[in-house]
């Protein structure tokens, strides 16, 4: 039975990343080797890291003078090294859910952190919007997409100093205007690649602000020095992403990637909003494109495990909610397709049809 996958993440890639990327596994460039055990110094690997780093550049069009590199640790390492290299003395923080939570945890170690405004006592269901960023902030840290709340900020906000953006759930999936962002991070397994590798776009002029010493693995310097080869990168999780980069520009790049979201999604929250079992978790002006989180009516709640199954049945993997939400989540990264989701809603057309 044809499977879709709607894991949050690590999440589905093209079929043709994952084909290609195998190829290049069993063998590396027809070197004979492979890619997991040649060298990240190797003449051949050096193309793939600066291809990587000219179709973000070109993709999501950003200007000159910043900075793209890779590296490990994932998003949850750059709750820490964004404070770390970018924190002088204050920074405000938008409260949107349990990652950006995490990211002020981290950087109350560098610093004072303001959280201009958070959604926590209503659960996370809406994006606050009614708040006031200090003019004297280093930066203003935002999550684009909540991955775990099903919300999501599709626009550039307004902000009296530069944004800073956990971006690792949405990126690639809309146009961004880079010049308002001092920095934006995203751990890659959902929207970028395999798991293994983080991708941090820097603006090289604020870099060196802060008066604290940073360790050498901590400050961005040291990896836009040497091409993010200061030490071993992840070297196959890199390959994955090129190959995703080049599907993505393939296909007609993010204002594509940004069609098909809004086609995805409409399908299906149009579906949760007909169907008399369902019903959103969250602010119709702030739902992801990403994320689509879905409860049964308190009527029907006895019935959320049979429709788990009934769906599980049809093919439908991981639209388990998350345990903060409960209920459903239905993850639309770009890779996600119109049949996907069609057979979702039809699953949950059947199910109603049932009960
Ligand atoms: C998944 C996720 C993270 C955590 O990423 P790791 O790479 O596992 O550290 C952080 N922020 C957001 C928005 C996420 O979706």
């Amino acid at each position: 039975m044809k499977k879709y996958n709607f894991n949050a993440g690590p999440s589905i890639l093209p079929k043709e990343v994952i084909e290609n990327t195998a190829k290049q596994i069993l063998d590396f460039n027809g070197s004979g080797l492979s890619l997991m055990e040649i060298s990240h110094r190797a003449k051949d690997f050096q193309p793939v890291m600066d291809e990587s780093v000219a179709l973000i550049k070109e993709l999501l069009d950003i200007p000159n003078g910043y900075s793209v590199i890779f590296l490990g640790g994932g998003a949850s390492l750059q709750f820490m090294q964004i404070p770390a290299n970018f924190l002088v003395k204050k920074a405000a923080y938008l409260n949107t859910g349990t990652w950006a939570k995490k990211a002020m945890k981290e950087a109350k170690f560098f610093g004072e952190v303001i959280e201009v405004a958070s959604s926590a006592d209503a659960n996370y269901t809406f994006v606050p919007k009614d708040y006031t960023v200090p003019a004297d902030a280093d930066y203003f840290h935002i999550t684009t997409n909540n991955t775990i709340y099903g919300t999501e900020i599709r626009k550039e906000l307004d902000s009296p100093v530069p944004l800073i953006a956990d971006m690792s759930s949405d990126i690639m999936s809309r146009p961004v205007d880079v010049s308002k962002y001092n920095a934006i991070y995203a751990g890659a397994q959902k929207n970028m690649a395999m798991a293994g590798v983080t991708c941090i776009i820097v603006k090289d002029e604020v870099l060196g602000k802060v008066q604290r010493n940073l360790p050498t693995m901590i400050d961005y310097r040291t990896h836009i020095d040497k091409g993010s080869m200061f030490n071993t990168p992840p070297v196959v999780p890199i390959y994955s992403l090129l190959e995703t980069m080049r599907w993505v520009k393939a296909q007609g790049g993010v204002k594509e990637m940004d069609r098909r979201a809004h086609e995805r999604a409409d399908i299906l929250y149009n579906e949760i909003d007909r169907n008399k079992l369902f019903h959103g978790t969250v602010n119709e002006e702030d739902r992801s494109l990403m994320n689509i989180c879905f409860v049964m009516n308190d009527e029907y709640k006895e019935l959320e495990k049979t429709f788990f199954d009934f769906a599980t049945e049809r093919g439908m993997i991981g639209i388990k909610g998350h345990r903060s939400v409960g209920g459903f989540r239905a993850s639309c990264y770009n890779a996600q397709t119109v049949e996907g989701v069609q057979a979702l809603v039809t699953a949950m057309k059947d199910f109603e049809a049932k009960y």
